[in-house]
């Protein structure tokens, strides 16, 4: 919970909201289950956490943060170890719903998006009605869309569909060694085949056919959650993939996995790191102050300051990017 906590902290457009208490306005009382009490939670410890600097040494208890959550997710009951992706995804999705501007939920669509849209078209067509339902600052930063195309390999029909998404879990090609991110975003978008029991329907041929799926990122959120499966259904029983994946710090150049032409580079500036195995580990957290952009370790109730050089370790886990030149938008 700290790791994640940290990062969060130190997102500097989540920082001002928070800070500024632009949020108070937000709070939707109606359509959400906690009523806003998750988003004054966050909001008092943030400003716990910024605001009284003039007692360097102090060290904050989370407790009135934690019962907060475990009334949204009693799942994070306790103190054994859980995965912070999982946690950082239930926090993020219960923010959001605090502050959503939607406030009474609207009639669902049930129609399709019309097939003879063009791909551009069917994507904004998606993101609106995303939109209808869920709309905040949380969506406004942190959600992107994802574009999935389906191709028969019989009659050459792609079928697009286009999806919302918080974070990005890739998949990491080695179990062992050093791989580039690049090559974990490679293995992400590859193309894959869907054959014998996997065949989908064609919507073309009417029937079960050989495809291939592949997917693209449509649209790139301000910040971009990459979420590395070191930990994945397929290796819960070999373990931990302990690849290094090695990354820099500044410019990560996205546009390899672009469906669109939009401007794509990232800088990195927070990464939850997990150490030690499956069954007992250690979360720390390295980000980049918002304003001094000097990083910091934090490992619970220690803070020190750190070189950007040590910021790329084997155990980076959860990654916090921002689109590059987005800071002052
Ligand atoms: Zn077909």
């Amino acid at each position: 919970m700290n790791s994640v906590l940290q990062c969060l902290s130190n997102t500097r457009a989540l920082h001002d909201y928070i800070l500024r208490e632009e949020y108070t306005a937000d709070i939707n009382t109606t359509t959400s289950a906690m009523k806003g009490a998750l988003i004054k939670a966050f909001g008092a410890l943030m400003c716990d956490l910024w605001k009284r600097s003039d007692e360097p040494d102090r060290v904050l208890t989370t407790a009135p943060f934690k019962s907060q959550i475990q009334r949204f997710a009693p799942r994070f009951m306790g103190y054994q170890q859980q995965d912070a992706q999982e946690f950082l995804r239930y926090l993020l999705e219960g923010l959001h719903e605090d502050v959503n501007r939607v406030t009474s939920r609207p009639k669902p669509i049930t129609t399709d998006i019309d097939d003879s849209l063009s791909a551009s078209q069917k994507s904004m067509e998606a993101w609106k009605r995303f939109l209808r339902l869920e709309n905040s600052k949380f969506v406004d930063l942190f959600v992107g869309q994802l574009k999935s195309t389906l191709r028969c390999t019989v009659c050459g029909h792609a079928s697009v569909t286009f999806d919302p998404f918080w974070d990005l879990s890739l998949p990491i090609p080695s179990r062992s060694g050093q791989v580039r991110l690049q090559a974990c975003f490679d293995l992400f978008t590859k193309e894959e085949v869907l054959d014998g029991d996997e065949k989908p329907t064609c919507s073309k041929c009417q029937k079960r056919q050989k495809c291939t799926k592949s997917f693209s990122i449509q649209k790139f959120p301000r910040i971009l959650v990459v979420h590395l499966k070191r930990f994945s259904p397929q290796e819960r029983f070999r373990g931990k993939l302990n690849t290094t994946v090695d990354f820099s710090v500044n410019g990560l150049d996205l546009s390899p996995y672009s469906a669109g032409q939009a401007p794509c580079r990232y800088n990195l500036y927070g990464v939850a790191n997990h150490s030690g195995t499956l069954f007992s580990g250690h979360y720390t957290a390295y980000c980049r102050h918002p304003y001094t952009a000097e990083w910091y370790e934090y490992n619970d109730s220690r803070v020190h300051v750190m070189n950007q050089r040590n910021v790329n370790s084997g155990e980076a886990y959860v990654l916090f990017f921002e689109l590059a030149g987005s800071t002052h938008v």
